[in-house]
């Protein structure tokens, strides 16, 4: 089974420093497996987006909207960096059960329920 580059034993990726680079012939294989496993989800993902802007504009959506909505992404996206440069990070806060209002555990999962009332949280898929 392949390392993968986000994996604990990985060249990169990994928060415990540095590793020394893949130097043998079997390492530089399997990187070359996970770039090429990387480079078919890519594809993949590039085709399910196609999809879904077709999708959309044939409800009508213009590309002047995408490219409005694209971005005001890229302006929330940097002013979130900076924010977290700065020491400010939104995420660092914890979330309220809807129902509730207790302060959840965060189990980073992307469906959650809440223990004291059992209300089912389904958390945001791209934090
Ligand atoms: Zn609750």
């Amino acid at each position: 089974m392949a390392r993968g580059l986000f994996g604990t034993n990985s060249f990169l990726g990994n928060n415990s420093g540095y590793q020394t680079p893949p130097t043998s012939s079997a390492d530089i294989r399997e990187y070359g497996e996970e770039i090429a496993a990387l480079r078919t989800k890519v594809e993949r993902l590039d085709l399910i987006c196609e999809a879904l802007w077709t999708f959309l504009q044939r409800e009508g959506h213009t590309e002047e909207e995408l490219v409005e909505i694209l971005s005001e992404l890229d302006t929330n996206n940097k002013a979130k960096k900076q924010a977290a440069l700065n020491g400010e990070n939104e995420d660092d806060k914890p979330q309220l059960c809807p129902n509730c209002h207790v302060p959840l555990q965060n189990t980073d999962s992307l469906v959650d329920r809440c223990i004291y009332c059992g209300h089912e949280i389904v958390s945001n898929p791209f934090k």
